[in-house]
């Protein structure tokens, strides 16, 4: 279906490259606007290298330049929500719903991406998501969006069944690594991941197993 305006909501730098690059790719190549909220700068991640390369202070600029030029090569317009890092779930739900509902009816999306909360594997990925959907809930039904919802728990498959939106992004995988690989702060992390694929394969086609594809929940409304 084209789309009229799609919205990114994710708690970190990264988490849209990683999680939505791909489809957000193919929309930019249909000419869909697509935009990232992105709710914090990354600032409390343990990756500061060994040595550390960075403290709290200068991570979050580091990882605030990343974020840009991921967003540039993808190609989508960006905005920060200037939340803390790691203490989204001590927010008020409503009040960061609040703020998501203001954006969302400014920008009229027809759709929203976020993580599926209790099966996001982070307690920011978890909050953003539950704030995410609580901001379409509170739209008029008439005017909201729809909204799919990323799960990355181990137990999603056995929890929820098979996902409704199963994206095939291996057309756009080499766009979505050069997007992976802006976040450099992270990139021993994304390597690390790989690793113990290395002796068999090479890096290139576990990382393909692995990403290339992206699935997501269609939320039902209940009201
Ligand atoms: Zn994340």
């Amino acid at each position: 279906m084209m789309e009229k305006h799609v919205v990114v909501i994710y708690p970190h730098p990264d988490d849209e490259s990683f999680g939505a690059a791909g489809t957000i790719i193919n929309y930019r190549e249909q000419g869909v606007p697509v935009t990232y909220l992105c709710g914090t700068l990354g600032e409390m991640g343990r990756n500061m290298g060994a040595p550390p390369f960075a403290n709290r202070e200068t991570l979050s600029k580091i990882r605030k330049k990343e974020l840009v030029d991921a967003c540039s090569e993808l190609d989508v317009d960006l905005r920060m929500l200037g939340y803390r890092d790691k203490t989204l779930e001590f927010e008020d739900r409503r009040g960061v719903a609040e703020l998501l509902k203001g954006i969302l009816e400014e920008i009229r999306p027809s759709l929203v991406i976020t993580h599926y909360p209790d099966y996001a594997v982070h307690p920011d990925h978890d909050a953003m998501g539950a704030a995410a959907i609580e901001a379409v809930r509170m739209m008029d039904p008439k005017s909201r969006p729809t909204v799919w919802a990323q799960a990355i728990s181990n137990d999603h498959l056995e929890e929820l069944g098979r996902p409704d939106i199963v994206n095939d992004v291996r057309p756009f995988f080499d766009k979505k690594m050069n997007a992976i690989l802006c976040h450099k702060s992270q990139a021993s992390g994304i390597l690390g991941q790989f690793q113990e694929n290395w002796a068999t394969d090479d890096m290139k086609e576990a990382a393909k197993k692995q990403l290339g594809k992206e699935a997501f929940y269609i939320w039902h409304f209940r009201e």
